[in-house]
Order: structure tokens, then C-alpha cells, then sequence
């Protein structure tokens, strides 16, 4: 039931004085044309209507504080809540974007380290905090890519990305108005250096990849490929979703990465999902410094500033700086966690996804072989045809044991894909509850696959019609509806 259905004629939900009782009266004040003569067709509510409404509702959400969440690529890790409270300080809160300089010093020293930190831990030699998200940092790093060859009098247009990216990749680079090149990744899940050889030529204007890869593999060419990229001109892009694999082990720019992006929301650790505020700084080699958003934040002798002085700017990507309450808690976890605890996370998070893999490598096989980073893709692949059972159905029956199912039908290049991230949060009692659930299911599609076919049963929202939710997609509420 949505608020429009609770709605009655007359509700309200305030107790405030009529406006003409302190001496303020609309028709008389304001002109004709900004008073309103139509009902705006708002839900007419009381105050604990509103109050159960959105309680309950909450309550039906399904979130990391409810329970396992291993969808792969999103490193849905737990967010402790002591980021939190370090975010909602009133000192930082209730700051406003239009404040002096001088009356900031606090937070733009809080920027300033956080630029650091983050290069020390990517290897990169400046790092943008404006970027909003993962793929609005690759937009950045695209655009950066666009300016940097007509700064140098060059016309490239290709931009080469293999088979196994996130779609918002090839995405980011056409938006900036290159045209995509795709590459086969080989029958080991990875991007052969070979491929890149034959691929690159003078139009070649930058390579993006992500690695590990989002196979969960490492690109072991990356170096090889770093190496005949440059010897061509041509830039690398680091797609940085990944990183919860490798803190601490290995850094893109060690790798021979040019430019990066991070996702704060993903590896460091701020709640995400259904759209939340995130936060995606962008790296860069020095070389390319000229070329980033401004400000950036700086220090001189006497107080850290916002820095205009980028001779090759791209200009400005968002309004103000970034969304700096998720810069608060990405600057408390890494100072809570130190080198050290960095480091041990993403060996936590390799560890995890390879205790699953191996737990149920019989009954969903790894995708590719060898040991994963800190996700595995794997297919249902032993199940007899003739059940009927897809991936989809197995990732739904999930729902009903109360788990959120991993991620499905990503990469694209792995058929009935399913990819499983725990993360380096979870205990190993969650991680063999899971494996547990997950053998349940996949003898029930064998036993009783009517069950899982027309699953989920226990939630609020049953088995939904995929086709025509997309082919019809009821996007408004009326109220004939
Ligand atoms: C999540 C993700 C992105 C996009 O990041 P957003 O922050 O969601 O915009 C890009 N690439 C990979 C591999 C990802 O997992």
C-alpha cells in the first residue's frame, strides 16, 4: 500500500497556526500569479500515519544490517557504525559549501589528507575528490583522456576495453565521445597481452581495464600491457571497483595505471545501494595533474585551500566538492584501520571468496580456474537440463532463506552467471550458512524444482513478470490504478 492509499480527504499531519493568526495573509501579500488555486494532489496523512508508513517500510527493506548481502561487484561489506557517528559530528554536518576558507580548515585538512591517503594507497601522484560516483569518475577520467590528446595536438578516438568490463566502461567512454573497441578476454578469463598488441594503433587513445577483473581474476599481462601502451602513447584507465581485492598488496599505479577511479562506497565502507550518496575520487600521474576538475585542496605555509590552478583543467564535474559526508567516513575507516588493517581486509575478502568457491565447486564450478581475488563466478552448471532450473530461479529461492542473492547473469561473457562476493566482513559461520542454503537449493532444483522455479514464497513481493515489468513499466501511481 503506498501513502497515496492511506491518503483521507483532510488529514494532516502538522499543528501549526493558521498563517493569518501572526499576521501573515497570502492573497493579501503575495501577488495572484505565485498563489496555488489547484490541489497539488499530495497524500493527505497524519503525522503517524507518516510515522508507520515509512517505519514499516523500513522494516520490509532488506539491507548488510539485516543480513549476508554477496553481490558480486558491489562489495556490500558492513559499514561500522562508528564512520557513522564521526560523519554526523555537528562540526562536520552542518557545514555549508559557500563557508570561508578560513572558517573550514578542519575539513579541508580532512580533504587534503584524504587526497593523500588515497594516492599512497592507489600509487598515484594526485587524486580529484569531486566525482560522485565509480562511473561518473570514469567520465572524469575519460574527459581527462579527451583534453590531454588535444592538448597535444592529437586526434584518437578509440578507447579499447575487453569483454568482461562493467557496462558503464564502455558507457563513460562514449558519453565523452570516443568510440569503443571491445576485447576478447581468452578461454582463462583474462585479457591477453597478444590481443592488446594487435589491437593498438595511433587511434588508440586509451585502454581501460579493471583488475582483478570483474571474473574475479587477475590480469597478469597488466604490466606487458601497461608497457606496449605507453610505447604507443596510449593512456591506462584503472577502473578501481575492485579494489577491496588488493589494498595493501599491489597498487594500479605500481601496475602502470594513468588514471584511476575509486568507489568510497564500495571498498570504503560507506552504506550504498538503492542509490545512496557515493564517491568516486579520481587518480592521476602527474603528468596528468593539469588536467583534473578543479579545486583540488592544497597547503601552503599558512592554511589549506581550494586550488584553481590547473592550467588544463576539465573543469568542474559537480556543484561544490564532492559529497563530502561520504569523504568523512572514507577518511575515518582508513585512519580506524591503518596499513596494516587495510591490507588484511582484502586478504580476509580473497580468503572468504575462496572459501566458498572451493565449499561449492561441485555444484556451481567456477566460471575459470585458479584462485579467485575477492569474488567467483560460477553457473549452476550441473544441473540436468531437463529441470528447467535457472540461475535466476536459485538466486530467487535465496530470498526465501532470508539471504540476498549474489549477483546474476554478470559478467556477460559467462553463461547463467552467478557471482558471489562475501567480503572480508563476514564470519565463516555466515559463509557456511550460505554454502548450506545454497546446497539446499540446488538439491531441491533436482528434487522438487517446481519449488524453486516459481520462488520467492516467503517475501512481500512474490515471483515478479520480468518481461512485461520491462516491457511495461508502471513508473507513475494513479489513482484509477
Ligand atoms: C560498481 C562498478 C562500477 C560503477 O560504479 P558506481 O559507483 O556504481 O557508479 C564500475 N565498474 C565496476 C567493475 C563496478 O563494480
Amino acid at each position: 500500500m503506498t501513502i497515496f492509499d492511506k491518503s483521507v480527504e483532510g488529514k494532516i499531519a502538522f499543528s501549526l497556526p493558521e498563517e493569518k493568526s501572526y499576521g501573515f495573509d497570502p492573497e493579501s501579500t503575495l501577488s495572484e500569479k505565485y498563489i496555488k488555486k489547484s490541489s497539488t494532489d499530495l497524500p493527505e496523512c497524519s503525522e503517524l500515519d507518516i510515522v508507520r508508513h515509512y517505519s514499516n517500510l523500513a522494516k520490509i527493506n532488506y539491507s548488510v544490517d539485516h543480513g549476508f548481502y554477496p553481490l558480486g561487484s558491489c562489495t556490500m561489506k558492513y559499514n561500522p557504525k562508528i564512520n557513522e557517528n564521526v560523519a554526523s559530528l555537528s562540526g562536520f554536518a552542518n557545514l555549508h559549501p559557500l563557508m570561508e576558507e578560513d572558517d573550514i580548515q578542519g575539513a579541508l585538512e580532512l580533504m587534503f589528507d584524504l587526497q593523500n591517503y588515497l594516492s599512497k594507497i592507489t600509487g598515484m601522484d594526485e587524486i580529484t575528490l569531486q566525482p560522485a560516483a565509480g562511473a561518473h569518475g570514469e567520465l572524469t577520467g575519460m574527459l581527462i583522456v579527451k583534453k590531454y590528446f588535444q592538448s597535444k595536438n592529437e586526434k584518437r578516438k578509440k578507447v579499447l576495453i575487453p569483454d568482461s568490463a562493467h557496462g558503464t566502461n564502455p558507457a563513460s567512454a562514449i558519453m565523452a565521445g570516443f568510440d569503443v573497441v571491445e576485447l576478447k578476454s581468452d578461454e582463462n578469463g583474462i585479457l591477453p597481452f597478444e590481443t592488446v598488441k594487435n589491437a593498438l594503433d595511433k587511434d588508440v587513445a586509451a585502454i581501460m581495464m579493471t583488475n582483478p577483473n570483474t571474473l574475479g581474476l587477475f590480469e597478469k599481462d597488466i604490466v606487458k600491457i601497461a608497457r606496449i601502451a605507453h610505447e604507443n602513447g596510449t593512456l591506462l584507465y584503472y577502473d578501481g571497483a575492485n579494489l577491496n581485492a588488493i589494498m595493501g598488496k599491489i597498487r594500479p599505479g605500481d601496475m602502470g595505471f594513468d588514471i584511476i577511479h575509486l568507489n568510497l562506497h564500495k571498498t570504503f565502507s560507506t552504506p550504498h545501494g538503492m542509490g545512496g550518496p557515493g564517491s568516486g575520487p579520481v587518480g592521476v600521474k602527474k603528468e596528468l595533474r593539469e588536467f583534473l576538475p578543479v579545486p583540488i585542496v592544497n597547503r601552503n605555509d599558512e592554511k589549506f585551500y581550494f586550488d584553481y590552478d590547473l592550467k588544463n583543467s576539465i573543469g568542474k564535474m559537480r556543484s561544490y566538492y564532492g559529497n563530502f559526508g561520504v569523504l568523512i567516513r572514507a577518511y575515518a575507516y582508513i585512519l580506524s584501520m591503518g596499513n596494516d588493517g587495510l591490507k588484511k581486509a582484502s586478504e580476509l575478502a580473497v580468503l572468504n571468496a575462496n572459501y566458498i568457491k572451493c565449499n561449492l565447486r561441485e555444484i556451481i564450478p567456477p566460471a575459470f580456474e585458479g584462485v579467485c581475488k575477492h569474488e567467483y563466478v560460477g553457473y549452476p552448471g550441473n544441473l540436468p537440463k531437463e529441470y528447467n532450473v535457472k540461475t535466476l530461479n536459485i538466486a530467487k529461492r535465496m530470498l526465501d532463506y532470508g539471504i540476498h542473492p549474489p549477483t546474476i547473469y554478470f559478467p556477460l561473457i559467462v553463461h547463467e552467471a552467478l557471482m558471489i562476493e562475501p567480503t572480508e566482513t563476514e564470519s565463516k559461520e555466515t559463509l557456511d550458512n550460505f554454502i548450506e542454503i545454497t546446497k539446499k537449493i540446488v538439491q531441491e532444483a533436482k528434487t522438487d524444482p517446481q519449488i524453486v522455479i516459481d520462488s520467492p514464497h516467503n517475501t512481500y513481493v512474490r515471483k515478479l513478470d520480468e518481461a512485461k515489468a520491462s516491457r511495461k513499466p508502471k513508473v507513475r501511481w494513479n489513482k484509477s490504478s
